[in-house]
């Protein structure tokens, strides 16, 4: 007769999916150990507390979601601020205002109605489609132009893409980019959805509530020890890297990286904002972010009498470093469905989260897929 294990789940990886499986999984009366090979929980949304600032120490992490069942369900854990994502960006000592909104168009062409801004827009599109001659844009240069026209394409997409990509946008594919909404409205908030804000006192907050009496062993790496691992539990729920479960069999998946650099600085307020872009080719970072204008608004920024920032380069990935962005080309699609048919061959092991799907997922989408997997 097989005896029962110790653990009815052991859940790899402490990160928003395993997190959310783990608490609906307690919820439910099961048995359940979380492991993560990192020194601390949460995944990517962990915050490192420096000087009272909570900094995104794996990259600015916004909330934002249109899904009700999903904002309901991280309001039961933790009350969320009033934060609306509204970026600057900055090409040669201009400011522009993101998204595309007429904040922005007032800046490039000091147009001041929707008619006389649609008119400029339209007017350079129409060059941008004449000189293609019928046919369809090649690359992301001729994509982009066709969209919005030159002017901004120039200021605001051009350099930016280039380093996102590391490549000159007219050797890029035109598919990367698909629609480029443009606003007629004085509106700076960056997302369209319903809901949005950051977790009041931060990431950990939320990960620490959803995991409160559930047994967790940090800097434990699932394959150090996977033999014993694999015999505690009836169940195992992994949010790893799919390829790596499956020992690379096929061949390592891709992915794009970023790294950051991130500064104390003694002012209290260094760029007025959370999110500035540099899109302009000659700065070799993409972005600035700085930490405490996602929790700190008004005159509580002054609280605090320092700031930390973090510069944004769009890096090569190569393993060892953080697998940020999947990579959907030919190759690696192709590689994706051998390891998931793979996946679909074990019963024993539930697969999720962003590495184990191969799939960029913002947060929303992880919470509600974890909400959703069978227990
Ligand atoms: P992860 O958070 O990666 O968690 C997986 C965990 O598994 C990790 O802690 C890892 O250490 C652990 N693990 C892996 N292998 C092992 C092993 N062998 N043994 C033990 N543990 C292991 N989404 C938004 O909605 N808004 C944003 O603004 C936003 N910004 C982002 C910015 C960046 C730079 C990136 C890369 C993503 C961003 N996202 C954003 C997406 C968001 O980070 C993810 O949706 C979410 O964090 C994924 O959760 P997860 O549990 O699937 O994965």
């Amino acid at each position: 007769m097989n005896q029962k294990k110790k653990y009815d789940y052991l859940i790899v990886g402490a990160g928003l999916f395993g997190a959310v499986f783990a608490y609906r999984a307690n919820k439910a009366g099961k048995k359940c150990l979380i492991i993560d090979k990192r020194s601390h929980i949460g995944g990517n949304v962990y915050c490192e507390n420096i000087n009272g600032i909570n900094v995104h120490k794996y990259g600015a992490h916004i909330f934002h979601t249109s899904n009700k069942i999903v904002w309901d369900f991280v309001n039961s854990i933790v009350d969320f601020n009033r934060y609306t994502n509204s970026p600057i960006a900055i090409y040669k000592d201009q400011l522009y205002n993101l998204p595309f909104n007429m904040n922005t168009f007032y800046a490039m062409w000091h147009t001041k109605t929707p008619e006389s801004t649609l008119a400029v827009l339209e007017s350079q599109r129409k060059d941008a489609l004449d000189a293609l001659e019928g046919r369809t844009p090649d690359n992301l240069e001729e994509q982009a132009m066709a969209l919005v026209g030159k002017d901004i394409y120039e200021i605001l997409i051009k350099g930016y893409t280039e380093k996102q990509w590391g490549r000159p946008c007219n050797e890029l594919p035109a598919f990367i980019i698909k629609r480029l909404p443009v606003r007629f409205t004085f509106d700076n908030n960056y997302f369209s959805d319903k809901y949005q804000g950051i977790p009041v006192g931060g990431y950990n907050v939320l990960v620490e509530r959803l995991l409160s009496g559930i047994e967790t062993k940090l800097n434990c790496n699932f394959f150090d020890n996977r033999l014993e691992l694999e015999q505690i539990a009836e169940k195992i729920v992994y949010t790893g890297p799919i390829d790596e479960y499956f020992n690379f069999a096929f061949g390592r998946l891709e992915y794009r990286t970023v790294s950051f650099e991130m500064e104390e600085l003694s002012c209290p307020n260094y760029q007025g904002n959370a999110v500035v872009n540099y899109t302009d080719i000659e700065i070799p970072y993409t972005r600035i972010i700085e930490h405490k204008h996602f929790e700190m608004f008004g005159d509580d920024v002054y609280s605090v009498k320092s700031t930390v920032i973090s510069k944004e380069f769009s890096t090569e990935w190569s393993p060892g470093m953080e697998p940020y962005y999947p990579i959907n080309d030919e190759r690696n699609t192709r590689l994706f469905a051998k390891y998931k048919s793979m996946a679909s061959d074990n019963d024993n092991v539930i697969f999720g989260g962003r590495l184990a799907d191969y799939r960029y997922y913002d947060m929303d989408v992880v919470i509600w897929n974890a909400l959703n997997a069978k227990i």
